[in-house]
């Protein structure tokens, strides 16, 4: 057999023996879908209150709850969903923004998802596995960025399987540059087998990320071929929970928005998010929620293509769901819809200085030539641009990777992000990490705004509220000045 018959046999002996309840109740989403259907005034704002209530006690809302706010119409209203989003965000992490970039390792993928560039079918898209001296040479150009943090991407196809990717980490971890080197990377590939995942929880990888693409099972497999891998729908539900179980210590949840109705999109990652909680004690690190973009040889998926309006209530009403959770917006959207979305909508991470080309950072520097890469970009901006833009609303840009290095992942982490303490952290980590920017990659006007504003700003938040911590950050932004790397609590 086949690389791929034989994976898909072991799937489907997999899937005979899962031993995890489905914890996807459509009928049930259905139902609290259709009775909160035009919610009263009172309803959105006591779920709007009870959210806000919540970002210090590490509760999620109910489903019941998230679909009152999914189905809000009043605009009104919308503004104090937007306006919580952005209390709970600063409570529980302060006004920083973790900022990443994507790290396109691997194109060819034996699947054939309808949506994707690199789906097997598609011959106009060049399919390409970077090879080691091409890996240096992306990792160099992040480097020369002022880049740390990376999420390194594969489509799924035995040549980049579990053993190249745990060597691909392990290669760009091992890359210095003028003494600065990433600090962390986390994945995004296909799921894996537990053992697999140990393998490459070796390599010391961040958070692992699985979308479900859509939790609705006909929806599903209408666009994922049933003689696929990833036609197993099952195998990708669960594959988080193998994940965890294998000792993985922080994953992330994805829906593709266009493929079926958001709402029972968001209730179904709820639902996951208890599901992890249930048998881990542990949620889901980040939730990611990418709006369907042009492809080569595109295909069409007008029906539940949602407006960027919808689409900012959307991401605002994830944070109030799961307060304590990641959010993610990436370069999909375009600059003006990313600068909304942070102003309003509680994000806590995004990527910056994006290029998806295989190769895209060192060699080809052309930019959505969408016959090298996945999908269309929308924010092309370079990382010191993209700082610029969110200095000047007066936000932290932050690459931090301390809590990964510190050991405060999974069990460690969570509890921090649940009592909202840990922004006591992530302010400090994140006036380091901009200072080091700053001092080795910012352009003036970004040099300007941080150092005469940005950092005075969040350094007084901390004298306001842990004057020792500020203490001691104010002597390490000096050894920062003096030469000193990767200053970190
Ligand atoms: N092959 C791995 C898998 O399927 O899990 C990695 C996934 S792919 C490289 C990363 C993600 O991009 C997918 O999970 C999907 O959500 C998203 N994606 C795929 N096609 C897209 C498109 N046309 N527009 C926006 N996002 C897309
Ligand atoms: Fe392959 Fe992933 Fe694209 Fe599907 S979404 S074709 S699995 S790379």
């Amino acid at each position: 057999m086949g690389w791929t018959q034989d994976r898909l046999a072991k799937i489907k002996e997999w899937e005979k023996e899962c031993k995890w309840e489905n914890f996807v109740d459509e009928n049930l989403i259905n139902d609290i879908i259709e009775k909160t259907q035009n919610p009263s005034k009172e309803k959105v704002l006591a779920v709007i209150k009870k959210a806000k209530s919540n970002a210090n006690t590490g509760k999620m809302l109910s489903l019941e709850d998230t679909a009152i706010l999914l189905n809000n119409t009043d605009k009104e209203l919308d503004e104090e969903i937007f306006k919580a989003a952005t209390y709970i965000k600063k409570e529980i992490y302060g006004d920083r923004i973790v900022l990443f970039s994507p790290f396109y390792i691997a194109s060819p993928c034996v699947n054939d998802c309808k949506y994707c560039g690199f789906r097997a079918s598609n011959s106009s898209l060049s399919k390409k596995i970077l090879k080691f001296d091409e890996i240096r040479s992306e990792v160099e150009a992040l480097l020369d960025s002022g880049q740390k943090r990376l999420i390194a991407v594969y489509g799924e196809h035995p040549k980049s399987d579990y053993e190249f990717i745990a060597k691909s980490v392990r290669e760009i971890y091992s890359i210095k540059k003028d003494k600065s080197e990433i600090r962390r990377v986390n994945i995004n590939a296909a799921p894996m087998f537990e053992d697999e995942y140990k393998v490459i929880k070796n390599e010391g990888i961040g958070t692992y990320q699985v979308f479900q693409e859509t939790y609705h099972r006909k929806t599903y497999e209408s666009v994922h071929p049933q003689n696929t891998l990833k036609g197993q729908y099952n195998w990708r539900l669960f594959s988080l929970h193998r994940g965890l179980n294998a000792g993985l210590e922080d994953v992330a949840l994805g829906v593709l928005i266009g493929l079926y109705d958001h709402r029972f999109e968001i209730l179904a990652m709820l639902s996951h998010a208890y599901s992890l909680e249930k048998y881990f004690g542990i949620s889901a690190h980040t939730m990611s929620f990418p709006r369907i973009k042009a492809t080569s040889n595109s295909q069409k998926f007008n029906p539940y293509i949602i407006s960027d309006e919808e689409f900012l209530k959307v991401i605002a009403i994830i944070r109030l769901m799961c307060p304590f959770t990641g959010t993610i917006l990436t370069a999909r959207e375009e600059p003006e819809f990313r600068d909304i979305a942070l102003k309003k909508c509680g994000i806590s991470q995004t990527d910056a200085g994006t290029n998806i080309g295989i190769g895209g950072y060192s060699q080809t520097k052309v930019k959505n030539d969408l016959t090298n890469q996945q999908f269309k970009i929308g924010d092309n901006r370079s990382i010191d641009e993209y700082i610029l833009s969110i200095i000047k609303d007066g936000r932290l840009p932050s690459f931090c990777t301390s809590c990964y290095r510190e050991g405060r992942t999974g069990e460690n982490f969570m509890p921090l992000a649940k009592n909202a303490t840990i922004k006591y952290l992530c302010i400090p980590n994140g006036i380091l990490t901009f200072k080091e920017y700053i001092r080795d990659y910012a352009s003036d006007e970004v040099k300007d705004i941080g150092e005469n504003v940005i950092i005075p700003k969040y350094l007084g938040i901390l004298k306001e509220n842990l004057p020792k911590v500020a203490q001691k950050v104010e002597a390490m932004l000096k050894d920062i000045e003096n030469g000193g790397k990767d200053a970190h609590i």
